[in-house]
Order: structure tokens, then C-alpha cells, then sequence
């Protein structure tokens, strides 16, 4: 079957996973390749599968290079001790319904279907690029979509879990499309993340040796003060290769100094440290 049939006939099984994103009423029909709600605000399937949400155009961060690197490293496995931790958090994971908030290119989602990960799971990203890729490479492991929780597509109370991992949050968003008992997993990094690379690149800037997430843990823990909170801490060996993928895919390397950003990739860091902070919450 063709993927833009497979997401069709998806779309129809599942319907109230969505909503529509303009007028936040229920989708109603899925004709042809295209879904509409009772007022015919109408968004259609591209020839890969992947359904685009969005009401303008997505931005732009995440350039195709930084999305394959990210895909690279994640390949080698520089995820999977925390994947690993976040699926311990997974009730029930062979039937969860599952929305991965910010799936980028879709790796987590991979690394977790193959874990065990085999309900129903929803990725989008605001990047249209990343959810091509996502589609592209991993079709199988979830329904792909470009969306934005500011003009919501998703069903009210339709997910088990939302997984939040190094992307931004939006509380409210997530309260209502939660199930009750349903689940938060929020993964930010901690303070000692890639702390060599921090050190190789700003050596001399104090403000961005240094990184604190103390302000995005109270701003989770003030919506969920019953949260519990884990930290996972591991060092990841690097080739040079494994490195210059790092190097491209970190926010932390697109602002250094171009001649320390050259020094340091003629020297690539033998390892870096993996460290980051789990919360997870339920809905009452
Ligand atoms: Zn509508």
C-alpha cells in the first residue's frame, strides 16, 4: 500500500486522536487524501503520508544538515540510556496512545517502537523538514505530522503519554489532551550536559560555560507539584565522526567563535557527558 493510502486509512481509525487547528472542532471526515471538520476547514495528506497541521509556515531552526546529523548520532546510540529511562516511565507500552511533542526526525519514537513502544504514537514537529525526514525513514513507527500546540490539532483527552524530550512545553496543551491518569515525560537536559563541549567552546564566556535548568524544573514542578523527578547521567565515547555530528546538531556549537569552532573540531573530545533531568507527572 502506497503511504499516503496507509495514512488515509489511518486517519479514518483514528480520527479523535485530532481536531482541527482553526476552529478546535472535531474532525469530521477523512475524504481522499484529506481530513475536514463540519465548517471545511480542509488539510490534506502529502504523498509521503505525513499530515501538515499548520496554519502558516513552520520556522526554520533546524536546517536539513542539523537534522541528518541529529539522525546520525542518534544511530550510534547517543540517546538510548535516557530512551531507556523514559520508557521505564511507560505504562502499558505495547497499547499506549502516544504523542511525541517536537519528534524532530523521528529517532526517540524509532529506538522506543523497537524497545516495545507498539500502541498508537503521533509525532509532529513545527519543522516540515523534520517530519519529511521522519516520515521518510521511519514511515512505520508512527502517524508523522507538522503542527503547533499554539493552534492545537489534537484530540481533547486522546493520549496516554506525551513525551516532552528537549522540546518546549505547553502545559496547558498537554492538560487537555491528556487521558486522566494519563502521563508526562519531560526530559531536560541538566547542568553537566556535553559540559566538555561546553568548556571546549566557551572557555572564556562564563554565561555560556555555564548552563542552569533550575528555572525550567520549577516552572514543570509548579504545574505538577505531585511530580517525580529523575536524573540520568552517562558519558558517551565519540569518534571523530560521532563528534562532528554532535558538533552539528547542538544549539551549543551555532554561536561559538568561528576560530575556537575550528580548533576544537581539529580536536575532536574523546567522550562527552550525557546528563539530564526526567519529570514525569500524572494527570489527576
Ligand atoms: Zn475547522
Amino acid at each position: 500500500m502506497k503511504k499516503i493510502e496507509a495514512s488515509s486509512l489511518y486517519l479514518k481509525g483514528h480520527l479523535g486522536l485530532f481536531q482541527c487547528p482553526v476552529c478546535q472542532k472535531p474532525f469530521e471526515k477523512v475524504e481522499g487524501h484529506s481530513v475536514s471538520c463540519a465548517a471545511n476547514h480542509q488539510f490534506d495528506l502529502s504523498k509521503k503520508g505525513t499530515l501538515h497541521l499548520l496554519l502558516k509556515g513552520g520556522q526554520n531552526e533546524y536546517d536539513k544538515d542539523m537534522l541528518s546529523s541529529r539522525k546520525n548520532l542518534a544511530d550510534t546510540g547517543f540517546f538510548h540510556p535516557l530512551l531507556d529511562a523514559v520508557y521505564a516511565h511507560i505504562e502499558s507500552p505495547e497499547h499506549a496512545t502516544v504523542l511525541d511533542v517536537g519528534c524532530g526526525e523521528g529517532s526517540h519514537l524509532h529506538y522506543l517502537s523497537q524497545k516495545g513502544l507498539n500502541g498508537t504514537k503521533v509525532g509532529f514537529d513545527i519543522s516540515k523538514d523534520a517530519i519529511q525526514l521522519a516520515a521518510g525513514h521511519f514511515f512505520e513507527d508512527a502517524f508523522w505530522c507538522v503542527a503547533d500546540l499554539a493552534h492545537s490539532p489534537f484530540g481533547k483527552e486522546a493520549f496516554d503519554v506525551i513525551l516532552n524530550i528537549f522540546s518546549p512545553s505547553h502545559y496547558q496543551e498537554f492538560e487537555r489532551v491528556l487521558k486522566p491518569g494519563g502521563r508526562v515525560i519531560k526530559v531536560v537536559p541538566s547542568p553537566r550536559y556535553l559540559i566538555e563541549l561546553r568548556e571546549q567552546l566557551y572557555a572564556t564566556d562564563a554565561t555560556k560555560k555555564e548552563y542552569d535548568n533550575q528555572q525550567v524544573v520549577d516552572r514543570f514542578l509548579q504545574s505538577y507539584p505531585d511530580a517525580v523527578k529523575e536524573e540520568v547521567a552517562y558519558t558517551v565515547k565519540l569518534t571523530k565522526e560521532s563528534y562532528r555530528w554532535l558538533m552539528e546538531m547542538t544549539p551549543l556549537s551555532w554561536n561559538a567563535d568561528p576560530e575556537v569552532k575550528e580548533k576544537a573540531m581539529a580536536n575532536p573530545l574523546p567522550s562527552v557527558t550525557v546528563a539530564v533531568t526526567l519529570l514525569i507527572s500524572e494527570k489527576k
